[in-house]
């Protein structure tokens, strides 16, 4: 392949960049570079065969890893997308029932560092999903791994992929900490459920379930100590 930096040197400042550019936010811009970024070159016909495409969606090492994307990977995203969805609503409900003034710095420094654990996490992960592991590694590969060898050399890539595929990693990630938050809060139950559970007799009925089942009276052991007097 031969060198085109004399063509256009902000694409391979960029390229070489990527990595850093892209959550700095600092240079991502391919207007810098519209004939490589579309992955074309100004060929008139006159001139030598056109060299291939250094990188752009037309790379053929960008094709090849946007086509291993696959249905399996596209339902993790889906379930992801949806999972981290119901449990932000569930503990936004919460969070807002437990609301209270007196909260506020703590709520404020709660933020601050959690933008800051945000930031540091999600750059460490890209670094390691950058510098380690290969595509050929099973399931991860496929499926974690190709994303972050493809933005190298397809940088515009994410802006062409759709809400789920943008967002479906980032939002499995976040499944585990919010079912822990949401666990938490329904552990502080506010008891919604005692009246339908006393309404249809829900502990009753358990409790001559497993008494049937095991011989066992409910709350024997219970009234033993009850009864004790010395
Ligand atoms: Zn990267």
């Amino acid at each position: 392949m031969t060198d085109r930096a004399g063509d256009c040197m902000p694409c391979d400042w960029l390229t070489g960049n990527m990595a850093r550019t892209e959550h700095g936010g600092a240079v991502s811009d391919p207007r810098l570079c519209p004939m490589a970024e579309e992955g074309e070159l100004p060929w008139s016909g006159r001139q030598e065969r056109p060299e291939p495409p250094r990188w752009g969606s037309q790379h053929a090492g960008a094709r090849e890893l946007a086509e291993l994307y696959s249905p399996g990977k596209r339902l993790q995203e889906w379930v992801s997308v949806i999972l981290c969805f119901l449990l932000m609503s569930f503990n936004f409900c919460y969070l807002v029932r437990y609301f209270s003034l007196e909260h506020t710095v703590s709520i404020v420094l709660s933020v601050v560092a959690g933008i800051i654990t945000a930031d540091f996490a999600s750059g460490l992960v890209h670094w390691g999903a950058d510098t380690w592991g290969s595509v050929e590694l099973p399931i991860v590969g496929k499926a974690f791994i190709r994303p972050f060898r493809e933005h190298h050399i397809d940088p515009t890539a994410i802006t062409r992929h759709d809400f789920i595929e943008t967002n479906g990693d980032n939002c499995m990630l976040t499944i585990i900490p919010l079912g822990c938050m949401a666990y938490k809060f329904l552990f502080l139950s506010p008891g919604w459920l005692n009246y339908p559970l006393e309404k249809i007799g829900f502990w009753k009925r358990l409790e001559d379930l497993i008494q049937s089942l095991t011989g066992e009276k409910p709350r024997s052991d219970d009234l033993k100590w009850a009864q004790k007097v010395k």
